[in-house]
């Protein structure tokens, strides 16, 4: 396991109102605040659950966002709601959210340009990367939650690999891949018939693992579509990221969506206890720095009583912004993590040996 950098900053700066446009944000903030309320009213359904990552029952109290409580896992620190929507509740959550209308209809064709060059082009060079350096061929990419398509149609057109498809069981999402050219199958990847894909090289799942009710789940229907020796690449927020450590429940990582907030260790247990290798934990996130500079400048967060805070966040922005940034990005401290897994090859499945596929 090691720490890298690439993909980070090569895309040049990033900022938030180019992934989310100011003069939308209110119709979203709106859209997304009746969504929570038909939430709040099916409480009474919610399920007490033990943390996703290790399985342990013992926890402290986080913090409360929304009325809805978050844990801190003591053995693994993960944060985690519970009690949390049931699967049906989430499941009928997704279906009718008004926020998701929102983004398809105002925001994703607002920003796609933006986020294609800027987020998708830099996550699929890094992939690109991981299959030069982990030797894994570039026969069929299978990516799991694809939203519109943006990161598969990237790697069709650039002819990053042989065969490009996806698991998206949201059927206005799935229709919008398909009219890309992305092979889809519209159903969960647990839900898939041993067989029914033929075996990817690579699986990757963006900002997907932290949604689910049941993670583990994920991660087992993923080693049965992907080939041994094939790698596995996920992405999510950081539960020890800088701005959640920071402003807590006022991280935008923090949501009624987001149940699991795992760590580089937790999500690192998790895989490897699902049968992977974990190859590389790293957080090349870009953002951090500047979310809690933004509440800062809003009036939303008081740095009085923090004089380092203020300095580099506020008063020398423009001279230590985006040096801090990568500080973040190197150290395993951004809110921003990717995790790149290996399913081991046949007759070589105990933990921690391996033999490179050639
Ligand atoms: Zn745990």
């Amino acid at each position: 396991m090691a720490t890298v950098t690439e993909g980070g900053n090569t895309a040049g700066r990033l900022s938030e109102n180019e992934i989310r446009p100011a003069e939308l944000l209110a119709g979203q903030e709106a859209a997304f605040a009746r969504d929570v309320a038909r939430l709040q009213h099916r409480f009474a359904e919610f399920v007490t659950v033990s943390c996703p990552a290790c399985g342990a029952a013992g926890s402290e109290q986080a913090f409360e966002k929304y009325g809805f409580s978050f844990k801190s896992c003591n053995g693994c620190k993960t944060l985690y709601m519970s009690p949390r929507p049931s699967e049906e509740v989430m499941a009928d959550y997704y279906r009718n959210s008004e926020n998701y209308a929102y983004w398809a209809e105002h925001i994703f064709p607002a920003s796609e340009s933006a986020r294609r060059e800027k987020i998708h082009k830099p996550w699929l060079a890094r992939v690109l990367a991981y299959c030069d350096r982990f030797q894994v061929g570039r026969g069929t990419l299978l990516e799991i939650g694809p939203g519109f398509g943006t990161f598969s149609s990237l790697a069709i057109e650039q002819r990053a690999f042989a065969r490009v498809m996806a698991v998206e069981p949201t059927p206005e999402l799935a229709e919008a891949c398909r009219r890309r050219g992305v092979v889809v199958f519209e159903k969960r990847v647990e839900d898939l018939a041993e067989g029914e894909i033929a075996e990817a090289d690579v699986v990757a799942a963006f900002e997907v693992i932290e949604h689910l009710f049941e993670p583990s789940r994920l991660l087992t229907g993923i080693s049965r579509v992907l080939r041994p020796g094939g790698l596995l690449v996920l992405s999510c927020p950081n539960g020890q990221g800088f701005d959640v450590a920071v402003l807590g429940p006022g991280s935008k990582a923090v949501d009624t969506e987001h149940v699991n907030l795992f760590n580089p260790t937790s999500l690192s247990l998790l895989v490897r206890t699902c049968g992977f290798e974990v190859l590389e934990v790293s957080t090349p996130g870009r953002l951090d720095a500047e979310f809690v500079h933004d509440v800062i400048v809003r009036g939303e967060y008081d740095v009085t009583g923090q004089p380092f805070l203020r300095r580099v966040l506020l008063d020398e922005w423009e001279r230590l912004g985006s040096d801090f940034q990568q500080f973040l990005a190197d150290h395993q401290l951004s809110s921003h993590l990717w995790l790149v897994a290996r399913k081991p090859a046949e007759g070589n499945r105990s933990r921690g040996k391996f033999t490179k596929v050639k």
